[in-house]
């Protein structure tokens, strides 16, 4: 390699972008911080290009854009968290950079459009899932892939077969058995559906039929994911959790960063077990399985409808039943289509219309 790579770094102050400043530190023969944006707080960082703001004003767009597509720019790391990661994502694609991609939202939404924009080249993906799915199929045949298997740690309920999941508190919703994360994410992992999401993710990313996208439960997650063969053999993609693992794949690909994360001992690893996913229970991986083969703009109201009832259960009055069930309507109740950019943000803000304006009935 004969200079760093250029890597611009959409949202720099959430934890995906820190622990990402912190890969490109660790390697500075390797990446070099081209341009950074940063929301209220200050990573005290210098770059060519220092955007400060949030996405959605105009002049914070216009400089992301100029960024993004910077001829100097080699590489982009998109991490700014929901829907306002599409537009510099297209950006990015269209101007031929490679696209590191942590906001799940931008597949969800708008998966077909995206992919295509990416053309040959793909997407790396950052999610751990599917960095480990993107690890086990390098130098496979994708026809001789008989499925993806999407590991999840279950959430706080999933261990409880008891808890009425009508009465669950805030408190014990935001109980995480494993990472830390914020309370969205939390949330969505006590639900399930951020499996749901994945799986939507999963298959644009790898091109794989809905059908073929299975979830299973793994309480401990060292297996980020898996992916069964034609013949039988499953391959799988284990360690410590850690997002400085995959954020590091996806910079070095098809190198290997050196010390990315501390060895996993294997001896630490006995005791993994797996389970069947309980789709009665936990049906939000069946909901986005149906919104996502149902198309258009159904993803996008799956997703906006999701992110709407979490905050109405976060902010209290709601149960936590109700957030699933508010999906379900809202996809139901859902007239439209989107094919292009502004008809799927219009499925998004019909859908957050939806949850505000039938708050009431959708308690029970
Ligand atoms: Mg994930």
């Amino acid at each position: 390699m004969t200079r760093p790579i250029n890597v611009a770094v959409l949202g720099a102050t959430g934890s995906v972008g820190q622990q990402t400043l912190d890969v490109i530190d660790r390697n500075p023969s390797r990446l070099r911080l081209f341009g950074l944006t940063e929301g209220r707080r200050s990573t005290k960082r210098s770059a060519e290009h220092l955007i400060q703001g949030q996405a959605g004003d105009r002049d914070f767009d216009a400089r992301v854009e100029a960024m993004v597509t910077d001829p100097r720019c080699d590489l982009v790391l998109v991490a700014i968290p929901g829907a306002r990661a599409l537009a510099p994502t297209m950006s990015a694609l269209k101007a031929g950079k490679e696209v590191a991609l942590a906001t799940k939202e931008v597949l969800v939404m708008a998966g077909a459009l995206v992919m295509k924009a990416a053309g040959e080249r793909g997407i790396r993906p950052v999610d751990s899932e599917h960095s480990a799915i993107w690890q086990c199929l390098w130098g496979e045949r994708r026809e001789n892939v008989r499925r993806l298997i999407v590991t999840a740690s279950g959430g706080p309920f999933w261990a409880q077969p008891d808890v009425d999941l009508d009465q669950v508190t805030v408190e014990q919703a935001l109980n995480p058995p494993r990472w830390s994360m914020g309370p969205k994410v939390t949330i969505d992992s006590a639900t399930l559906m951020n499996k749901g999401l994945e799986v939507i993710e999963a298959h644009h990313l790898f091109g794989v039929p809905l059908g073929q996208i299975a979830v299973c439960i793994h309480p401990q997650s060292v297996v980020h994911s898996m992916v069964e063969f034609v013949d039988g053999s499953l391959k799988a993609q284990l360690g410590h959790p850690d997002m400085r693992l995959p954020i590091a794949v996806a910079l070095g690909y098809p190198d290997r960063l050196a010390d990315a994360v501390p060895q996993t001992s294997l001896e630490e690893l006995s005791g993994l077990e797996f389970h069947a996913l309980d789709e009665h229970r936990f049906p939000s991986v069946r909901l986005a399985r149906e919104a996502a083969d149902a198309g258009a703009g159904h993803p996008a109201v799956l997703n906006a409808a999701n992110e709407e009832a979490v905050n109405a259960f976060l902010a209290g009055g709601t149960p936590f039943s109700a957030i699933i069930r508010t999906v379900d309507r809202a996809l139901s109740a859902f007239p439209g289509s989107g094919e292009t950019l502004p008809e799927i943000l219009e499925a998004d803000r019909w859908a957050r219309e939806y949850v505000k304006a039938n708050s009431g009935r959708l308690k029970t």
